[in-house]
């Protein structure tokens, strides 16, 4: 067995539950992790809510989102995580969540910075990609391809954290502990934030 890709595989379906507990993922997010030893692939579960993923949910695809030897439904917004991966070789995982404490922020371009210094991980900035930039006005917000998903990866630049405007937010890591601990953190330092903003 392989040691180094099966502890891939289960820390992925660990942080799944981890996010899905913490409310960071609903029923349409997702996390992936890189495959330890080809960077031209990555691991993700198939079109299933984080809650409810086990080891045989873990489906392996290419970088421009085809999967490897499975048929089953794919989450549509895989690109994301392909498209990061391929414009960021320091990256080894990568999650797309709709949490809402952080829509505001992409909605009204406010910055968002960490505020706490549990949240310092988020880095002093997030971009905000807006879909209508460059892709017009009549998408669904949603990341559909490749070339979407590499435009988001532009705007996500040497960062962190990128916010999509209306939709969400995307953010890659260089392990899984620092994903999901940046992940659980940057929701509530939005809520923390907005309560701060509001008291001036
Ligand atoms: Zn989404």
């Amino acid at each position: 067995m392989d040691k180094k890709l099966d502890q891939a595989k289960r820390d992925l379906v660990i942080a799944n539950r981890i996010l899905a507990m913490e409310g960071v993922v609903d029923a349409y997010g997702h996390v992936s992790v890189r495959h330890p030893h080809d960077p031209t692939r990555f691991f993700i579960a198939r079109s299933l809510s984080p809650e409810l993923v086990t080891l045989d949910d873990i489906v392996e695809y290419t970088l421009d989102g085809k999967a490897i030897d499975d048929t089953r439904p794919p989450y549509l917004e895989r690109f994301i995580h392909g498209a990061l991966y391929e414009k960021r070789p320091d990256v080894m995982n990568v999650i797309h969540a709709h949490a809402e404490a952080t829509l505001p922020f992409g909605i009204t371009k406010t910055p968002l910075r960490p505020v706490t210094h549990m949240a310092g991980a988020i880095g002093a900035t997030v971009p905000v990609w807006d879909i209508e930039d460059k892709f017009g006005d009549a998408t669904n917000l949603l990341v559909t391809n490749r070339e979407q998903g590499l435009d988001l990866a532009d705007c996500l630049g040497p960062n962190r954290v990128v916010l999509m405007r209306g939709h969400g937010f995307s953010a890659v890591h260089s392990s899984f502990i620092g994903l999901t601990t940046m992940s659980v953190y940057l929701p509530a330092n939005a809520r923390i934030l907005l309560e701060s903003l509001r008291l001036g």
